[in-house]
């Protein structure tokens, strides 16, 4: 959905919420949630009532958006910012909204990424397995070098999806352990020739190693897809100076997500993200 079709999309307050009620982000009440009594129907503006227990609640219970103070409209115009990477700063400059209130939703949106992380299992075929280093000042390799900096793992099956976790560390178990839980036995899996992808064959892995110096030169011997990742990754992180080091897994799969839709309506996903989600579910 680009600007113009999500201006006619939105339209006013109620066009809003009736969006909102058909995919679910809000929850359409056919009968009250204290006394489960279906004679019950709207007052005021923003209210429910029940006319057997004469309970009122607001539209926005039970949802997303009952510990938001955000207008339905501006609610879905921030989601269209932050689809496009817009800074809460300028988000909340452009909506007229307090900057806490930004950072909360675009927090909630990075927590419901991960909360639905789906990746158990679900890679196959040929698949690319590499590590990086994310964050420290310093260019550095492996090891001792890499001081200060976070290792990330990725797995990325070609033609398809692309999965990122902070590790602990790069040791073998560490790697291995990941690998078995989110890729299916058999799948063929190319890596360099780091020593802590040694293993993988024993655990009913298919494994070719390249050489980094000459990836091009083998066919199909190559990692340069989720190195690709690496990249975007790194290019789009540059923008976040500071990330605190608690947030950046977040952010983290916030890039794991947009590159695994990279080819869908973004906004039409995060929307879906939000249904049944629920303010409790979100800590911070
Ligand atoms: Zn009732």
């Amino acid at each position: 959905m680009n600007l113009s079709e999500l201006a006619k999309y939105i339209g006013d307050e109620e066009k809003a919420e009736e969006a909102l009620l058909e995919l679910g982000v809000l929850k359409r009440y056919t009968k009250c949630p204290i006394c489960g009594e279906n004679r019950i129907g709207r007052v005021r503006r923003t209210k429910y009532k029940c006319y057997c227990c004469n309970k009122e609640w607001g539209v926005r219970r039970g949802s997303v958006l009952a510990g938001l103070k955000i207008p339905f409209t501006k609610f879905l115009m921030a989601i269209k910012l932050f689809e496009l990477d817009t800074s809460v700063r300028e988000s909340a400059k452009q909506l007229g909204l307090a900057y806490n209130t930004v950072y909360r939703l675009y927090h909630i949106l990075r927590h419901a990424i991960v909360i639905t992380d789906t990746n158990y299992q679900s890679f196959s075929g040929e698949i690319e397995m590499d590590e990086s280093y994310f964050g420290g000042r310093r260019k550095g390799s492996r090891g001792r070098g890499a001081a200060g900096k976070v290792p990330v793992f990725g797995i990325l099956e070609r033609g398809g999806k692309v999965t990122v976790e902070v590790v602990p560390d790069v040791k073998g178990d560490t790697l291995l352990e990941l690998a078995i839980k989110k890729v299916k036995r058999g799948s063929l899996i190319y890596t360099d020739r780091f020593r802590s992808y040694n293993g993988l064959v024993s655990y009913g892995f298919k494994h070719r190693r390249i050489d980094h110096g000459k990836r091009f030169a083998n066919g199909k011997v190559y990692i340069n897809g989720i190195e690709g990742f690496w990249s975007f990754a790194k290019e789009r992180l540059m923008k976040y100076h500071g990330v605190k080091p608690t947030k950046f897994p977040l952010y983290l799969k916030e890039l794991e997500f947009r590159y695994n839709h990279r080819d869908r309506d973004l906004f039409a996903d995060l929307l879906q993200l939000l249904v049944g989600y629920s303010l409790v579910a979100c800590t911070e």
